[in-house]
């Protein structure tokens, strides 16, 4: 797992780039859950943080807000899952 500062979730990093989190954020399970990490190592377990995903009840927009991020789980699903969901170029 990487080394976060405590409360530091993906938003936090878009925030830090001068950009707002969305409104629906004020819902995410995973806001301030700092003992689990969206951002994994490659090679690390995605498991964690997948079952949290999995009672979010903003999964979708999450999803939809993530479906072209390069790292990190959105919406239930890994980098790698969404990378190989689209279609070839
Ligand atoms: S779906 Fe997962 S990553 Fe997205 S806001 Fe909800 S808990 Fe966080």
């Amino acid at each position: 797992m990487r080394d976060v500062p405590e409360g530091f979730d993906s938003w936090t990093l878009v925030e830090l780039l001068g950009a707002k989190r969305p409104a629906w954020h004020r819902h995410a399970v995973c806001r301030g859950r700092a003992d689990v990490s969206f951002f994994v190592e490659r090679g690390e377990p995605t498991a964690p943080a997948k079952a949290i995903c999995k009672t979010c009840p903003v999964r979708i927009q999450c999803a939809v807000a993530g479906v072209n991020e390069a790292d990190g789980v959105w919406g239930g699903t890994s980098a790698r899952e969404r990378r190989s969901s689209r279609p070839a170029a």
